[in-house]
Order: structure tokens, then C-alpha cells, then sequence
């Protein structure tokens, strides 16, 4: 089937001279088109490019009438050409005009071609042309000629990336390529980010694309192949794996790709076309991609995660891991693009150059998204094929506000949102002024609003934003984001600097929250089929109490002479509380013994988070100074539904009545045994949900920094009394959270609540 292989190398090397020629782009494309059509002895070779309004352009012809060129186009779906770029597949007929798509444009003298053969140009299996062979005889090409005209659309891809061809398009239009794109997902952080795309994980871009000798290349891909499929192995092989989950669902998938036959020919028949073997794995990557995306089978179309990650993995043992973005040349104003991340691979990039932050997963409540609310980073997640729509580099704007990407946006986009930016930064202003005020409602009750902080950076915010202390100081994100796990100094070291800028106002730290989907990079856990409901949080304390110790040690040395509040989360019931109260208690004997000073208040406390312990209230509060509810995690378990898991997200509402009628009674409980009780989750910074934690009677809420000024904004409104009035009626009557919403928009809306 090879025959002679000199042909498509030949070819290639003419093309690449071609390329590197300093030509006008027109000039280069007509040469580029006579070069292939020498090269496959047809009479025709056209290129046709995706124009921005889906219209695929003729750019290029050897062959066709020339007045056609810029003319002549064609909708996608519509004729040969167009039916190729929808279905992203070759197409290689003779006596085309039988084929039921083909239609007849007159300007183009098509009529007398007998064979055709059309292959899509593809980037990252997307759509950026057609390139087209056509030959006077009735003929069939042969699939070594295929090939080789797939490995010349690769190139002609390309020069399309490049930019080079935009000037060129007939209309005014711009190419697909540029095309500007407004994609919506779900709000994750409110916010307006301006600023230029860093794809989380890049593309590994393949430049030296042709190769003389052939056979030292699939050598090279055998020997790549082989590595890849020893590190699979190895992976599945780990006992910690091997006891099966999701994790090794997805290495399973892995190793499926990484045997396939099919994949491994198609390679290597890329290589003897002419290409590296990068190239040719990048390739046959582009072509199964475009064919996953295309396909209407969920389980399919999921596994194109699986398998992107595989060929990558495979690209960047074929190039020795170039390819990876040093975080040191960041733009100044980056836009992260990712299918997903975990917190501390945010973390990673250093909130200074961070303007926003886009995911095609997330979850609202899901780590990743809480910090990056925190920081303050615009942030829209489930937004569908974001990763494969953009390219490094790209203008992008991440509206959380309205939860929409807009991607390439055109001048009068940009314009307008530079306005709302402006804007913001006036109502940000607003809730400066807001700052010292009380937030005292309309009706003249008090409330409390904390801080949830994690990070030294947080720390400005408590003043900037005008929060009454921290409420939730989420002790994990230091450990995050250490390469190695922080000794006691250093812990100490955190913990004071947090109490000195607080400067007396009440902090309360929160005991060490890891595991589940908040890893560590030097503690290695093993995989758990269900990790939020794993060895974590304070489990994971108890069960290694020489963590749990020297933490409580370090907090104890930093609150020296001042008031310390510690709370414990993921309590599941009470002995758990006695059990870490008792560790702490060893640890300020431990302080006594050795004459070290003691803080002078000392709080402790159990966050709420899992449902089992609001059956055992009376004996919890009997033991504690105060309960911290941890919506995020509370709702999750009630609802059992994953918090950080997207399909999920938005279909339990947190203003369902079973879910606040538990709070409620938690609160009456409270009351009943004189143990302040506050909400610390995601719920107490949204306005609408923080009205109903009102009219339960929550007084103390805790939120991220950039939720104080709205909810400010929302109390000093707030008619309360009013409120509480109906609210126990609309509580006990209502069997949605969608009734409650109503509700509660209904009245701020009467009463000019803004929210
Ligand atoms: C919660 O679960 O609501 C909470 C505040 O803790 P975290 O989000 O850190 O799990
Ligand atoms: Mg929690």
C-alpha cells in the first residue's frame, strides 16, 4: 500500500519552502495549490477557508476558472465541500456530480471533473477549511494519497493559524478562526475580567512537522508507545489503584487508547506521508477529535477527555515535555482557560496577572471556584468547549456577573465593557463608603458579617471590605500551597501574622480541612471511590494526631496572651468533638508544663457539615462554645449531591424549605442552650439566601470579601420585621426552593432591597 513514499516528502519540502518564502499570502496559496496538484497529477486543487459567518470561501484554485477565487462559496452542509467540513471527513468519489450533496456552481467549471477528493483541514479537531483534489478521468484515489493530502491540510492548517489568510476573505467577513464567540456557563465569582487567554493545560504545538527519514521516526513513536504504555501499566498497577473507582475507570480508558491497533496504524501511515512522528500523533489526534466532537454518543464524546490526555502525554514523550507554559511569562492580565483545577494548581499562578478564570467543569461550590472567589477572580464555569475555542494568546473577556465568555470580542464589546468595568469600580466605590457604616437593618437589627479567608493575601481585605473579623480562616490553603508540609514555626508564623492584622477583631481558624478534593502535593493519600465522604477533615486529625497537635500548637504559641476561637469541621458526632478537644486540651498542658504564656480566651467550637449531628444538638451543644454551619458541605450531604460535581450543580436549590427548616431548628437549638450559631458557607454571601438566613433569625454570617459591600448594600434596605413576618408562613407552606425564591424577589423588589 506504501508504493513509492518519496512523493509526499517531496511535496512536503516544496511546501515548507513555499511557507518560508517572503510573499504576499495570496501569492504563497497560489503556489501551494499548483505545488499539490503537480504533486497528485490532478487537474484541480482548491482551497476553501471557514469564513467567520460559516460560509466556506474558495481562497485559492489551480484548475477552476481564477475568476472565481474570493467569489465563490458555499454554506457548511452545503454541497461536497460543505459536506465535508460538517462531517469533518475525507470524502473520495468518482463521478462526484452522482454523489446526492453535490450541487453545480457554473462560475467555477466544475463540470468536467470526473474524480474528486476533499479532506478537511483541521486544528485541535476543529474546522478551519477544505482542501480539494479533481482530476478529468473517472478514477478513485488511492488511500496512500489520502493520506498524503490529509498531511498537506495539516500544513495549510498552519498557515491559516498563522493569521496570514485573514486579510483575504472576499467579504468583509473575517475567518471562523477569528470569529468572536460568546459562549454562556454558570457564574462562579461575580466580576468583569478583560485580558488575553492561558490555556490551563497547552496544547503541545508541534512546529517541526516533516521528517526525511522515515523509518528513524516510526522508531521513534514505537519506542514513545512503548514508554506511554509501560506508565499506564505502572499506573493501574499501583495497589492503591487497584481496587477499582473512578480513577481507575479512567486509566482503564487509557490503556484501551494506548493498545488500540486502529490508533497505532493510523500514526504510523501519518509518518510515512512525511510527517514527524509528533506530527503524525497530532494529527490522527485532530482527526479523532473532530469525530468525537461530532458524535452523539455521551459515553463517546466524554472519553475525548481520556483520549486528549493520553496523546498529549504521548506528544510530550516524543518531545521531552516542551511545550508547558513557564508561569513566569504570564501576561500581565491572564484569563486561565481549563477543563478543570484544583485549588492549589490556581494557586499556583499568583493572583498578581490572574484577571479571570474559565472552566468547562466547576461547580460553585467546589474548591477551586470558593477560591477563586475569594482572590477576587471573575470566574464562569460550564462553559462548553472552552478549552477547544480558544487559543493561547486570544482577547477574552469572563463576565461573572452575566456568566458569558466572550471570546476574540469585536471593539464595540470591548468598549462597552471598559464602561461596565468603569462602572463597577464606581459601585465598588459605593460599598467603600459602606465600609464603616453597621450593617443595622431598616428596622434597626444588628448583623454581623465576617470574612472567610485562607491566605496571607486575604488579610487587607478585612479592612478594605469593612468585615467585622474572620469568621472562617480555612487553615488548608497554607498547606495548598507549601511544596512540603509547613512545620510548627511556620504554621505559628501565618497564624500570628493573621491575628496582628486583624488587630483584635475575632478570628476563628478552622482546624485542618484536607482530603477529599482538597490534596496536598506531599501527602499522599490513596485514591477513595467517594472522597468528600472519605478520610478527611477531621477524621484524617484524629486518626494522625501528631498533625492535628502540632497544629493546635502552633495556634496556641501565635494566640499567645490573645483570644483564640478554633472550630473543628466535618464533625459526624459528638465524640469526635470530645476526641479533639481532648488533644487540645493535652496541648495547653503541654503549654502550662513548659511556661509558655496562654492565650487569654480560649473558644472552641464544631462546624455543622454533616447531617447525622443535627440529631444530636443537645448533646453537641452542651459541650461547645459556638457551631459554625457549613452550608457547602451540610448541603451537599442532605441533598447527597455532590458539591463540586457540574451536572449537579443548580439542581438542589440551597433556599429548598427541608434544608432551611434544618437550619432554623439548629438555630432554635442555639437559642435554647445560649451557643451562638453562624453560617460560614457560600449561601451567607449571596444576598437572596442571606435574606432568608435573616428571617430564620442568623444574625452572625461569614462570607468571601467581595460579598460583604452586597450584602451590606442588602441589610441597611432590608425591612426584617416585615419579612420575618411572612417568612415562617412561606417556610412551612412551600415545597420548592423555587416558591421561596419567588418570594424573596418578590419582596425585595416591593420594598427596593437591593440585591
Ligand atoms: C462548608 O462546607 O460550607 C465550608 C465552609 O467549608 P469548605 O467549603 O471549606 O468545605
Ligand atoms: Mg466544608
Amino acid at each position: 500500500m506504501r508504493g513509492n513514499l518519496a512523493g509526499p516528502r517531496i511535496l512536503l519540502r516544496r511546501l515548507r519552502e513555499a511557507m518560508a518564502k517572503p510573499t504576499d499570502a495570496q501569492e504563497r496559496l497560489n503556489e501551494i495549490v499548483t505545488l499539490i496538484a503537480a504533486n497528485m497529477v490532478a487537474e484541480v486543487c482548491s482551497v476553501y477557508v471557514l469564513r467567520a459567518d460559516n460560509l466556506l470561501e474558495l481562497f485559492a484554485t489551480q484548475g477552476l476558472n481564477p475568476s472565481a477565487v474570493h467569489q465563490t462559496s458555499l454554506k457548511v452542509g452545503e454541497g461536497l465541500v460543505g459536506h465535508i467540513a460538517s462531517d469533518a471527513r475525507h470524502l473520495n468519489l468518482s463521478e462526484p456530480q452522482n454523489h446526492p450533496a453535490f450541487v453545480y456552481r457554473p462560475e467555477t467549471g466544475e463540470e468536467a471533473y470526473h474524480a474528486f477528493l476533499g479532506v478537511p483541514i483541521l486544528r485541535a479537531g476543529r474546522i478551519l477549511g477544505v482542501l480539494v483534489v479533481q482530476n478529468k478521468t473517472t478514477r478513485t484515489y488511492s488511500d496512500e494519497e489520502v493520506e498524503a493530502m490529509q498531511t498537506t491540510a495539516m500544513v495549510l492548517a498552519e498557515l491559516i493559524a498563522s493569521g496570514e489568510l485573514g486579510s483575504l476573505a472576499g467579504s468583509d467577513g473575517d475567518l471562523d478562526l477569528n470569529r468572536p464567540m460568546q459562549i454562556s456557563g454558570l457564574s462562579m465569582a461575580e466580576g468583569i475580567g478583560l485580558g488575553h487567554v492561558v490555556l490551563h493545560e497547552p496544547r503541545v504545538v508541534v512546529t517541526n512537522l516533516i521528517a526525511e527519514d522515515a523509518i528513524a521516526e516510526e522508531k521513534r513513536l514505537e519506542a514513545a508507545i512503548e514508554r506511554l504504555r509501560l506508565s499506564v501499566d505502572d499506573l493501574l498497577n499501583r495497589d492503591d489503584i487497584s481496587h477499582g473507582g473512578e480513577h481507575r475507570d479512567i486509566l482503564e480508558a487509557y490503556r484501551m487508547f494506548a493498545y488500540d491497533r486502529g490508533w497505532v496504524r493510523r500514526m504510523k501511515e501519518a509518518i510515512h506521508s512525511g510527517l514527524t512522528a509528533e506530527a503524525a500523533v497530532e494529527r490522527v489526534q485532530s482527526d479523532t477529535r473532530a469525530r468525537m466532537l461530532r458524535s452523539t454518543d455521551p459515553y463517546l464524546r466524554e472519553r475525548l477527555h481520556d483520549f486528549d490526555d493520553l496523546a498529549n502525554r504521548l506528544l510530550r514523550k516524543l518531545m521531552g515535555g516542551k511545550g508547558s507554559l513557564d508561569s513566569a511569562h504570564l501576561p500581565y492580565d491572564a484569563i486561565i482557560v481549563a477543563r478543570n483545577m484544583g485549588a492549589a494548581e490556581l494557586l499556583d499562578y499568583g493572583r498578581d496577572r490572574l484577571r479571570g478564570l474559565v472552566l468547562e467543569e466547576g461547580a460553585p461550590t467546589s474548591h477551586v471556584v470558593i477560591v477563586a472567589r475569594a482572590l477576587g477572580i471573575p470566574t464562569v464555569g460550564q462553559v462548553e468547549g472552552a478549552v477547544t475555542v480558544c487559543e493561547d494568546g486570544d482577547a477574552i473577556i469572563v463576565d461573572g456577573d452575566m456568566a458569558q465568555i466572550h471570546l476574540r470580542p469585536l471593539p464595540d464589546m470591548e468598549a462597552s465593557y471598559v464602561e461596565q468595568v468603569k462602572f463597577r469600580a464606581h459601585r465598588l466605590e459605593q460599598y467603600s463608603k459602606l465600609r464603616d457604616k453597621p450593617a443595622i437593618t431598616k428596622d434597626g437589627t444588628r448583623v454581623d458579617l465576617f470574612m472567610n479567608a485562607g491566605l496571607l493575601v486575604d488579610l487587607p481585605n478585612v479592612e478594605g471590605a469593612g468585615a467585622q473579623g474572620i469568621g472562617l480562616f480555612r487553615t488548608e490553603l497554607q498547606f495548598m500551597v507549601a511544596e512540603s508540609f509547613p512545620r510548627m514555626r511556620e504554621q505559628e508564623k501565618v497564624y500570628r501574622a493573621v491575628l496582628d492584622a486583624t488587630g483584635g477583631l475575632p478570628v476563628t481558624f478552622r482546624s485542618l480541612d484536607v482530603g477529599g478534593d482538597k490534596v496536598l502535593a506531599f501527602l499522599r493519600l490513596a485514591p477513595e471511590e467517594n472522597p468528600a465522604m472519605g478520610w478527611r477533615a477531621i477524621r484524617l486529625g484524629l486518626d494522625r494526631p501528631g498533625l492535628l497537635r502540632t497544629q493546635m500548637r502552633a495556634l496556641l504559641h501565635a494566640a499567645a496572651g490573645r483570644h483564640l476561637r478554633l472550630m473543628f469541621p466535618m464533625i459526624s458526632e459528638v465524640g469526635e468533638f470530645d476526641a479533639a478537644k481532648e488533644l487540645f486540651e493535652r496541648e495547653i498542658a503541654h503549654l502550662e508544663r513548659h511556661g509558655y504564656e496562654k492565650p487569654v480566651q480560649i473558644e472552641l467550637g464544631a462546624m455543622l457539615e454533616v447531617p447525622s449531628l443535627l440529631f444530636q444538638l443537645d448533646d453537641l451543644m452542651s459541650r461547645l462554645d459556638f457551631v459554625s454551619i457549613g452550608t457547602n458541605d451540610l448541603h451537599q450531604f442532605m441533598m447527597a449531591s455532590d458539591r463540586g460535581n457540574t451536572r449537579l450543580s443548580g439542581r438542589y436549590s440551597s433556599l429548598s424549605p427541608s434544608f432551611l427548616r434544618a437550619l432554623g431548628q439548629v438555630l432554635e437549638k442555639g437559642k435554647e442552650h445560649n451557643v451562638p450559631i453562624t453560617v460560614c458557607g457560600e449561601i451567607a454571601g449571596r444576598p437572596l439566601a442571606a435574606m432568608a438566613l435573616l428571617a430564620l433569625g442568623y444574625r452572625t454570617l461569614s462570607m468571601s470579601p467581595s460579598s460583604i459591600g452586597p450584602i451590606k448594600s442588602m441589610v441597611l434596605d432590608l425591612p426584617l420585621d416585615e419579612l420575618t413576618k411572612t417568612f415562617d408562613d412561606v417556610l412551612a407552606q412551600a415545597i420548592s426552593g423555587q416558591e421561596i425564591r419567588d418570594f424573596l424577589t418578590g419582596f425585595a423588589q416591593k420594598h427596593d432591597v437591593s440585591l
